[in-house]
C-alpha cells in the first residue's frame, strides 16, 4: 500500500526557471550584450571623435603658426624693398633736383658728374643711373663722365611718363639690361618737368633682381616653398621658387586663378594647387607698403604641417590600436557572455533532465507545476495533473534484473511524452517508476482522455521476459481550477492519493481524485 506522502516544493533557494523565468532572464542577457555591444562601439566612437577635435584644433593651431610666420617673412621682405624703393626715389629726385638747378652747367664735367649723382646710393645691385632726355636718349649717364649711346623711348617706363604727367615713382616690368650684362633688372623711374611742367625727359635707376634672389637666399624656407613679388597687375618680378623650376620672372599670370583670388584678398592667405607645379601650398600674401607690390609666401604643406602630420599620425595609429583594442575586448567579452551562456544553457538542461529516460526530472516538474499553479489561480482556468505508477515493478527487477527494468522505464516514458502535445504540458520522471504529468488549461474530460491513452498505450507495450509479462500502470488525476488557498503541495497530494485509490482498485486503470 502506497502511504500519502507529502510533498516540499523548493520555492525558494536554489530554484529551478519557469519559462516565464527564462524568457526574463534571455531579456536580461540580450540586453546585457546589446549594452556591452553598443558600449564598446559608443566607447571607441568617442575616443576618434575627441582625437579628431584634438587633431582639428591643433591642425588650425599648425596653420595660424605656419601664418604667422609667412607673415614675419613678408614683414622681412616688405621692409627690406620699402627700405631700398625710398633709397632709390632718393637718388631720383637728387638727379631731377640737380639737374633742373642749372648749378652744374659752369662745372667740370667731373664735378657736374658729382654733383647730380651725389645722392646715389651705389649699394651691390643697383644697376646704374641715367637721365633721359626727352627724346629718350642718355643725358646725364651715372656710370660714366661721357654718356654712353643708346636710346629708351620704347621702353614701358620712358612711355608712361611721356604720356602722363601724374605717374610719379614708376615701377617697371622686369626686364633685361640694354648696356650692360644683359641681367634682370627693375627699373624705377620719375618724370622731369621743365620750369613750365612740360616733359622734359626722365630719370630712371635700375635695381639688379640678383638683390631678390640674394634676399630670398637670407631667409629660411622649405625647400618646396616659394616666395613670389608680383607686380599689381600680375608680372613676376622675382621669385625663389621650387627646385627644378623653369624661370618665370616677367611671366604674366594676371590671369591665373590663385593670383585672381590674391587680387580679390589683397592680404590674407588660402590654400590651393599651384599651376606652375601642381603642388598645393598656402599661400599667404600681402602688399608692399603703398606701392603695386605683391608678396606671396607659398608654403609647401611639409612646412606647414610637417609637425602636425608626424604627430597626427603617431595620435592617429595610438587611437586606432586603442580603439581596435576596445573593439577586440567587446568581442571577446561578448564571446564569453554567449559561452557561458550557452553553458549555462547546457548546465540547465542537464539539471533538469532525468539522465535514463530523457524526460524532464522532478526538479524541473516542481517549477512546472508552480507556474501552471499560479496560472490557473489567475486565469480561472482548470489545471489536471497526473501521477502515473508502474504496477509491481519491483518483480521485473526482482526476476530479470534492473537492466530489464531500467529499459521497461525507458518505453513507459518514451509512451507518456509521446502521449502529451501541448506546448505547455510537462511529462516527467517523478522519481523510481512512477511518472507525473501536468496540463494547464486542461479539464477533467482532456485529462482523462490522456491518462487512459497513456495507460492503454503502456498496456499495449510488448510483454517483457520469458514469462511474458504485461507492463501496466496506474494512474491518479486530479482536474480543477486552483483555488486562492491552495498550493501546488495540495494538489499533488490529491493526484497521488488518486494514484493510491488507482492501486487499492486492482492497478492498471484511471481513477480521478474526488471520483472514487
Ligand atoms: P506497486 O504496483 O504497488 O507500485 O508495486 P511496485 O513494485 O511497482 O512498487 P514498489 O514501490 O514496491 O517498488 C518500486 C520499485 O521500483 C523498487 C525499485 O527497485 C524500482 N526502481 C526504482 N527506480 C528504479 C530505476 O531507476 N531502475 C530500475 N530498474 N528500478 C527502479
Ligand atoms: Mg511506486
Ligand atoms: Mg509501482
Amino acid at each position: 500500500m502506497n502511504p500519502v506522502r507529502v510533498f516540499h516544493l523548493p520555492l525558494g533557494g536554489q530554484k529551478m526557471l519557469s519559462n516565464a523565468a527564462i524568457a526574463g532572464r534571455l531579456r536580461q542577457f540580450v540586453a546585457t550584450d546589446i549594452t556591452l555591444f553598443v558600449s564598446g562601439v559608443v566607447g571607441a566612437g568617442a575616443i576618434v571623435l575627441m582625437v579628431a577635435f584634438l587633431l582639428k584644433n591643433s591642425y588650425e593651431v599648425a596653420t595660424s603658426s605656419a601664418e604667422r610666420s609667412a607673415f614675419n617673412l613678408i614683414q622681412l621682405i616688405d621692409a627690406d624693398i620699402a627700405r631700398n624703393l625710398e633709397l632709390y626715389d632718393l637718388t631720383m629726385t637728387g638727379v631731377i633736383e640737380a639737374a633742373r638747378s642749372r648749378v652744374g652747367d659752369q662745372m667740370s664735367p667731373q664735378a657736374r658728374h658729382a654733383l647730380m649723382f651725389s645722392r646715389v646710393a651705389t649699394t651691390h645691385f643697383m644697376g646704374g643711373t641715367l637721365l633721359l632726355d626727352a627724346h629718350g636718349a642718355i643725358r646725364e649717364d651715372w656710370a660714366s663722365l661721357v654718356p654712353r649711346h643708346s636710346n629708351f623711348a620704347d621702353r614701358d617706363y620712358f612711355k608712361v611718363h611721356q604720356n602722363n604727367p601724374d605717374v610719379g615713382f614708376y615701377i617697371s616690368r622686369p626686364l633685361r639690361s640694354r648696356l650692360d650684362n644683359k641681367d634682370w633688372r627693375l627699373v624705377f623711374s620719375r618724370r622731369m618737368p621743365t620750369q613750365d611742367g612740360r616733359f622734359d625727359g626722365i630719370v630712371a635707376s635700375a635695381l639688379r633682381l640678383a638683390y631678390f634672389d640674394d634676399l630670398f637666399r637670407s631667409l629660411q624656407l622649405d625647400r618646396e616653398s616659394t616666395i613670389t613679388i608680383l607686380s599689381g597687375d600680375g608680372i613676376v618680378l622675382a621669385r625663389r621658387g621650387a627646385p627644378g623650376e623653369a624661370d618665370l620672372t616677367g611671366i604674366d599670370v594676371r590671369h591665373r586663378r590663385n593670383f585672381e583670388q590674391i587680387v580679390r584678398m589683397g592680404s590674407g592667405s588660402f590654400t590651393s594647387r599651384s599651376q606652375v607645379d601642381g603642388v598645393t601650398r598656402r599661400y599667404v600674401f600681402s602688399r608692399i607698403g603703398h606701392h603695386p607690390l605683391i608678396i606671396v609666401v607659398a608654403l609647401s604643406l611639409s612646412e606647414a604641417y610637417g609637425a602636425w602630420a608626424s604627430s597626427a599620425i603617431i595620435i592617429g595609429m595610438a587611437t586606432a590600436f586603442l580603439c581596435l583594442g576596445i573593439l577586440a575586448v567587446t568581442l571577446l567579452l561578448r564571446r564569453e557572455l554567449h559561452r557561458q551562456r550557452a553553458t549555462g544553457r547546457r548546465l540547465a538542461s542537464l539539471a533538469a533532465t532525468d539522465a535514463l529516460t530523457g524526460l524532464p526530472n522532478r526538479r524541473h516538474l516542481e517549477v512546472e507545476l508552480q507556474g501552471a499553479v499560479e496560472q490557473s489561480r489567475l486565469t480561472g482556468q482548470p489545471l489536471s495533473v497526473l501521477m502515473l505508477d508502474v504496477d509491481h515493478f519491483k518483480s521485473f527487477n526482482d526476476r530479470y534484473g534492473h537492466l530489464v527494468g531500467d529499459e521497461v522505464l525507458r518505453q513507459v516514458a518514451e509512451v507518456i511524452r509521446r502521449s502529451v502535445h501541448r506546448p505547455g504540458d510537462v511529462a516527467a520522471r517523478y522519481g523510481g517508476e512512477e511518472f507525473a504529468v501536468v496540463l494547464p488549461q486542461t479539464e477533467y474530460a482532456g485529462a482523462q482522455r490522456i491518462a487512459e491513452t497513456i495507460r492503454a498505450a503502456v498496456a499495449a507495450l510488448p510483454p517483457v521476459g520469458a514469462d511474458m509479462d504485461t507492463v501496466t500502470l496506474s494512474v491518479g488525476a486530479i482536474s480543477r481550477v486552483v483555488a486562492d488557498t491552495d498550493n501546488a503541495d495540495v494538489i499533488l497530494i490529491q493526484a497521488d492519493t488518486a494514484l493510491y485509490a488507482a492501486k487499492r482498485s486492482g492497478r492498471n486503470c484511471v481513477v480521478s481524485f474526488g471520483q472514487n
